[in-house]
């Protein structure tokens, strides 16, 4: 997609470092972006890892500025987190993802399933249960297409009633993951302690498939044991046919990375869905 190709957002994206003024005025920008309808949702498939076929996508959010072009969420939504942002932004992300599942859903009858990424700050309202019941509710989306992704980062220490809002989420027919799976010390405590149904291997194990041995044993071990828990297992970050051999010849459930599809626009996405019905 066009958009994607933007040299402004590679210049701003790598430019992290940016000062304490600049970060203020960011902050105001974000804010104003939000009324603005400067937003956007992409929308990235996850394919069965045995036929390659399509059975869900991941939205990820996009900020389409004006003079900058489209910047990264690794970069602003970190400052949505820090000024509470967040908290309307992720729930316009989930709207947004849900009415279109929803739409696709009627257009398609494929049951896909939506991942939507919730963040610490959004897991420590103690009212997250009930807006995704409003929102499930108000889209006429089923609970069971919902997967809310859950980053190791979290730490239950952190975000108090964590496994209850969890657990409520889970019993309204929300499905959960693990996402990142594997970067935090959590890993094994959040297994035992979180309703997860499946996990997400993080991609900076999947990008040492074919490089380091260690590695490569992580994520064997990691899908074995998910599968002996009963858990699904997704792999991030598949960008080459070898990680996709390897994955594959291991059980990894499904997959999502470069390799079949990079994040989409919403009608780029429409029209992936649209095709893929004719064959
Ligand atoms: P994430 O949840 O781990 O999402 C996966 C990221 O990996 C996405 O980056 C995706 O575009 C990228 N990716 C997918 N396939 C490949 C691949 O084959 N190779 C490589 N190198 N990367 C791949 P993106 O969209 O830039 O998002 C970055 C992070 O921002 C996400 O990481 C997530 O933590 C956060 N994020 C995105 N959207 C939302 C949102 O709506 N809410 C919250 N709270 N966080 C979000
Ligand atoms: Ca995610
Ligand atoms: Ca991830
Ligand atoms: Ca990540």
């Amino acid at each position: 997609a066009k958009s994607l190709g933007r040299n402004n957002y590679q210049v701003y994206a790598n430019n992290v470092d940016a000062t304490q003024q600049q970060q203020t005025e960011l902050k105001a920008r974000l804010r104003h972006a939000v009324r603005n309808d400067e937003l956007r949702v992409f929308y990235q498939p996850q394919v069965e890892a045995s036929s390659e076929d399509i059975v869900g996508m991941e939205a990820l959010v996009r900020w389409e500025h004006p003079e900058l072009g489209m910047i990264s969420p690794a970069f602003f939504i970190p400052l949505a987190e820090a000024s509470g942002l967040i908290v309307p932004i992720g729930e316009w992300v989930l709207r947004t993802a849900c009415a279109q599942a929803k739409a696709w859903e009627s257009r398609y009858g494929l049951g896909l399933r939506l991942g939507v990424n919730l963040s610490a700050v959004q897991l420590m309202q103690s009212n997250l249960a009930s807006v995704v019941a409003t929102v499930l509710r108000d889209t006429g989306l089923d609970p069971h297409q919902l997967e809310l992704e859950v980053t190791e980062s979290i730490s239950v220490k952190t975000v108090p009633h964590l496994v209850e809002t969890l657990d409520a989420l889970h019993a309204m027919g929300c499905r959960i993951a693990i996402d990142d799976f594997g970067t935090g010390a959590a890993s094994l405590d959040y297994l035992r302690r979180l309703p997860a149904d499946r996990i997400k291997i993080d991609q900076s194990f999947v990008r040492n498939i074919g490089v380091d041995p260690d590695d490569e044993a992580i994520v064997r071990a990691t899908i074995e044991m998910a599968h002996h828990l009963k858990r699904g297992v997704v792999a991030e970050g598949v960008e080459i046919e070898q990680h996709l051999q390897f994955l594959r010849l291991n059980g990894c459930d499904e997959l999502q990375g470069y390799l079949f599809c990079r994040p989409l626009p919403t009608p780029a996405f429409d029209k992936l869905l649209a095709e893929r019905e004719r064959l």
